[in-house]
Parts: structure tokens; C-alpha cells; sequence
């Protein structure tokens, strides 16, 4: 009987119910929704294609009026800790093609 009726059919022997649904739905994304992802779509198109982070204006701007950039690094000591790892096994000449690396971290005292 669920089944009649949920197909609009009516109960037994009775006539089909002419069954009409509307389904009103809220939009899924809001005027603020969509022009904070074109604000940001619009930031990412304006980052240098290489990755750098800064603005396509700024890293390709002239050298004698442009800012000046520095470079620094870091170093991130959970991967240095693993390629370490891989690296030992690796002189051991042990096949690790089907491991599966993990990093675990401690907290001192
Ligand atoms: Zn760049």
C-alpha cells in the first residue's frame, strides 16, 4: 500500500491519484557565497603561474623599480625525518615499494 501510494497510485482499488509535487529548493549558493569564490578565483588568477606566491605583478615587474625578493627556507623536520628514514632503508637495499611511510610526533616533556 506504501508502495501505491508513494507511486501515486492511490490505495487498492481505488482510482490513481493524479499526485503532483513541487519541490522548492533554497540556493545552494548564496550572492555572497558566489562573490567571495570569484574574489578568490580572481586572487588565484592574479598569483605568478610558477608558484611563488606573489603577485604576477609584483614577480614580473621591471627589476629597477620592482620589490626586491629575498629567498629563506625552512626546514620541515617531520619530512626530513621520514626521508631519513627511507634513506636508511634504501642503503639497506631492502624493497620498500609497498610500505607505507608514516610520521608520528612526539611532544618533549
Ligand atoms: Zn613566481
Amino acid at each position: 500500500m506504501l508502495l501505491r501510494i508513494a507511486l501515486g497510485l492511490g490505495p487498492p482499488r481505488g482510482k490513481p491519484l493524479l499526485v503532483r509535487s513541487v519541490t522548492t529548493r533554497e540556493p545552494e549558493w548564496t550572492e555572497l557565497d558566489r562573490a567571495e569564490v570569484l574574489a578568490l578565483a580572481e586572487y588565484r588568477a592574479s598569483l605568478c603561474p610558477c608558484g611563488c606566491g606573489y603577485l604576477t605583478s609584483d614577480t614580473t615587474s621591471r627589476w629597477e623599480t620592482g620589490p626586491e625578493f629575498d629567498a629563506t627556507h625552512t626546514t620541515c623536520r617531520a619530512r626530513a625525518a621520514l626521508v631519513e628514514a627511507q634513506n636508511a632503508e634504501a642503503e639497506r637495499k631492502r624493497d620498500t615499494s609497498a610500505w607505507f611511510w608514516s610520521i608520528s610526533m612526539q611532544e618533549k616533556g
